[in-house]
């Protein structure tokens, strides 16, 4: 017989969730695929995202899937993500100081795990990664976009510099890659009013920190018409610093956990959601590495949330 393994959290080589390694996308067969983005050279503030996909791996660890046994969820009283297969796909191949090679290659990996018709997950790196994660869904049929941060990301340029962690969304707008943007956690005394105005004179619908701890998820709605399609772009820092310190940008009078968590599963319960990203976490400025159990977390919180509300199943 067999020796069962105790198969520790802190033992084993680092994967997403302790899930096999998958590489090789041509011949992908996974219904979640990992990818992360090592990429922090669009930060305007402090640099140090490049190391958030090994530190959430790592943390990730604590919540080890089995496809076979999922989990419990205690709240819902049921186990979610059984029969589900996720695949860490490693990471882009980023280049210092070359986006072009950097985005290239992410849109490209990301295409090819649409292709397989997995669910792309991707860890960055800093939020200037979503533009070229977006850009590989063009022409896959209209996309809603709920982006969780303190920060619009609508900057036009800086000085001619294009591809900052304040511009996806600029990027992603004026290429026609969204239906819808959603904008919810917006606060803090940095927000540009000409960023402001642009997204709202684009249609963006921005919902203020204030007025979601005021009135809850259903705030975010109106921007996401009933059973489309949702890409989900989580920004650490749409979080309260208290949960989340370890992001470049922090901003006090975040979301809590509960308040996130009933925002995806309210979106989720909405319609399909067809991708996701977090961003922005900073393992120089999370000694405690709470940061990163918070974002290994919330992702299998997300693929929970999604698998509960049969998302995942129907893909297959
Ligand atoms: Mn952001
Ligand atoms: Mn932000």
């Amino acid at each position: 017989m067999e020796q069962p393994l105790a198969n520790m959290a802190f033992s084993g080589i680092a994967t997403f969730a302790k899930s096999p390694l998958a590489t090789d996308l041509a011949s992908l067969d996974a219904d979640v695929a990992v990818l992360g983005v090592p990429w922090d050279w669009s930060v305007g503030f402090r640099p140090g995202a490049r190391f958030a996909p090994q530190a959430i791996r790592q943390m990730s660890m604590r919540y080890a899937h089995d496809p076979e046994r999922g989990y419990f969820d205690v709240e819902r009283e049921r186990r979610l993500l059984r029969g589900v297969r996720i695949a860490d796909c490693g990471d882009a191949d980023v280049l210092y100081l070359d986006p072009e090679h950097t985005y290239g290659d992410v849109t490209r990996r990301v295409a090819q795990v649409l292709e397989r018709g997995a669910l792309p997950v991707v860890i960055g790196g800093d939020h200037s990664i979503t533009y070229p994660v977006v850009r590989a869904f063009g022409g896959r049929g209209d996309l809603y976009i709920l982006q969780l941060d303190a920060h619009v990301d609508f900057k036009d340029e800086v000085l001619g510099v294009k591809y900052s962690n304040s511009s996806p969304f600029r990027r992603i707008a004026e290429q026609g890659l969204a239906a819808g943007i959603t904008t919810v956690g917006v606060r803090g005394l940095r927000t540009s009013e000409d960023d402001y105005q642009a997204a709202l004179r684009n249609g963006n619908r921005i919902v203020l920190a204030r007025d979601y701890h005021r009135h809850g998820p259903g705030t975010v709605l109106p921007g996401l018409p009933p059973g489309a399609r949702y890409y989900l772009s989580l920004d650490i820092d749409g979080l309260d610093p208290s949960i989340a310190p370890g992001t470049g940008s922090p901003e006090p009078e975040g979301l809590s956990y509960t308040e996130l968590k009933e925002l995806v599963s309210t979106v989720a319960d909405r319609g399909e959601v067809v991708g996701l990203d977090l961003v922005e976490v900073n393992p120089y400025f999370d000694p405690t590495g709470l940061t990163s159990l918070v974002a290994a977390r919330t992702i299998m919180e997300c693929l929970g949330a999604i698998d509960a509300l049969a998302t995942i199943i129907r893909r297959r």
